[in-house]
């Protein structure tokens, strides 16, 4: 079968809505952060688009930043839940290369406009790990953890 022009184009369309996702707002992972924080009385503002990366959640008062990120989108290094799909390899690499470069972008413009930035990855919020992991990035943010 000879595949028509107007079915890359809609290939390409499902790959970029998958690809939107990435940068999808409102996760379970984020909200579970979220939640954790603002429990214990941190407040916060979400997605501020005047900022590099459209940072997931923004703590003003602590000049801080935090992006909850998959490990598998933004390239988790060493991570077991980061594996490359086994087909199509040509467009998955160069993509998630792409996402993983533009993170270290974004965060080292934030820092040089005097942000901290925290990445709190999504196998830390496991069941078994997730009140470590927050209780942590909790005493991050208030100085209390080196
Ligand atoms: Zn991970």
């Amino acid at each position: 079968m000879m595949l028509s022009r107007e079915d890359f184009v809609s290939v390409d369309i499902k790959r970029s809505y998958i690809m939107s996702k990435i940068r999808k707002t409102n996760t379970k992972p984020e909200i579970l952060v979220r939640k954790y924080l603002y429990n214990r009385g941190f407040r916060y503002r979400l997605y501020r688009k005047d900022l590099p990366g459209n940072p997931d959640i923004i703590l003003t008062k602590y000049k801080t930043i935090i992006f909850v990120n998959g490990c598998f989108w933004h390239a988790h290094e060493g991570c077991k839940y980061n594996k490359m799909p086994k087909s199509r390899t040509e467009y998955w690499i160069p993509k998630i290369e792409n996402n993983a470069q533009r993170d270290i972008i974004n965060k080292e413009k934030l820092i040089l406009l005097g942000w901290r930035v925290f990445i709190i990855w999504e196998c830390a919020l496991k069941k078994q790990n997730m009140e470590e992991s927050l209780s942590k990035l909790v005493l991050k943010i208030t100085n209390q953890f080196e």
